[in-house]
């Protein structure tokens, strides 16, 4: 079996892996990521995309500080992405409208309005006039028959995830990180308190240091190091409709539903949460319920046609935050994982914190409430 050596091996290729990878290969150092399957096709292609407004100035939490952290590094990335690739990842500032239709959306979506004021966060209550004048295609009170309380709130962003998923590969391959797919991470070998080897399906890899990001998955490998994590699959499925031109242009999120229109006339629709395990295949009833959130929204996507529906396992935690630190026990070892329905969101702000420990600068942002091993 062959047996090679870097700096630093990140496993998992998603974007939380190559955006760490992108990020130390700024460093002069040498970076592999493996992933188990081709790179970056896991729930970091299969989610929507959605960046939400967030304001470090303002943050108190430290989640919130990352939050804040990542909205502040989603434009230079976009930016400096495309200028060292050449491909335009999508990102845009298009808005958002947030949507309640049942006096239990519009109490969680008070609360929610209340804490983006608290926190800076431009956001404005429509009258049904002013929004229909922003979105004429959204059904009204007066065809659905249904109450709606509307807010707008401006800094709402998006990116189309396969889109930066290829810049970041592209950009990693121009700074000479080596990106390993079909490399199943099976072992790891431990000794002298250092993660020595991982042991995968295309060879042995050795690193000074080591970074676990392999989303959904990463409890297993945290597993054979004895480590517990309160990290799991939470599935979202996802229907993909194609129209002639954009029908909208706000993100428009009602509860844990939302639509996100892309420039050229597609429109995602999601999502679910579902603990199935490891399953992957979308239901009949999930996509007709997506479908008839849609069409409830926006009466014209009744009729448009469908073009891909999907499933991808978010990594949930069990407190919502992920896990961002060394492993106990272990000086060489790292987690970058469990950042549920916000990991293409928290992906620049993860890479910069976790390059930073990695190479052993203090973190720009307190890590404790991330560690692993919290309870
Ligand atoms: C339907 C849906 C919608 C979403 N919408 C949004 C959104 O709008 N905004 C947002 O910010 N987030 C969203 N998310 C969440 C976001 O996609 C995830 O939080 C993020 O992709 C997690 O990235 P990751 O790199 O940790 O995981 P992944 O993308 O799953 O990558 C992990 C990688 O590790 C690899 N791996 C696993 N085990 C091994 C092993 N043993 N050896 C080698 N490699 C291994 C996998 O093959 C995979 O490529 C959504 C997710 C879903 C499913």
């Amino acid at each position: 079996m062959t047996s090679s050596t870097s700096d630093f091996l990140i496993v998992g290729g998603g974007v939380v892996g190559l955006s760490i990878a992108y990020e130390l290969a700024h460093h002069d150092v040498s970076v592999r990521v493996i992933d188990r399957q081709e790179i970056g096709r896991e729930a970091s292609w299969a989610g929507a995309g959605i960046l939400p407004p967030a304001n470090r100035a303002t943050a108190t939490h430290p989640y919130d500080h990352l939050c804040g952290f990542a909205t502040e590094l989603h434009a230079p990335w976009a930016a400096a992405l495309a200028e060292e690739t050449g491909i335009d990842t999508g990102y845009r500032k298009c808005g958002g409208i947030y949507l309640a239709r049942s006096p239990g959306e519009s109490a969680a979506l008070v609360g929610q309005v209340a804490e983006w004021r608290e926190q800076g966060i431009t956001v404005k209550r429509l009258t049904p006039d002013e929004l229909a004048a922003l979105e004429p295609g959204l059904a009204t009170v007066e065809t659905n028959g249904r109450r709606y309380s509307a807010y707008l709130v401006p800094e709402e962003s998006q990116l189309r995830n396969p889109l930066h998923l290829k810049a970041l590969q592209s950009a990693c391959r121009q700074r000479h990180v080596d990106l390993i797919p079909h490399a199943d991470a099976a072992q790891c070998v431990v000794s002298q308190g250092r993660l020595q080897t991982v042991v995968t399906s295309r060879g042995e890899f050795s690193a000074g240091k080591i970074c676990l990001a392999s989303g959904a998955w990463s409890r297993l490998l945290l597993e054979k190091l004895n480590i517990a994590t309160g990290i799991l699959p939470i599935r979202g499925q996802m229907v993909l409709l194609r129209c002639s031109q954009p029908p909208f242009r706000h993100i428009l999120n009602q509860g844990p539903r939302y639509l996100v229109p892309r420039e050229d006339g597609l429109v995602l629709i999601g999502s679910t949460e579902e603990e199935v395990g490891f399953d992957k295949h979308t239901t009949d009833e999930a996509i007709a319920e997506l479908r008839g959130f849609a069409a409830d929204l926006v009466p014209s996507l009744a009729t448009a046609q469908v073009e891909q529906s999907w499933a991808g396992l978010r990594p949930g935690s069990f407190d919502g935050f992920p896990y961002l630190g060394k492993i106990p026990g272990l000086e060489n070892a790292y987690v970058a994982a469990g950042h549920f329905r916000s990991g293409l969101f928290l992906s620049p702000a993860t890479a910069v914190v976790m390059s930073e420990l990695m190479r052993g600068t203090p973190p720009s942002i307190d890590l404790d409430a991330f560690r692993v091993g919290r309870g």
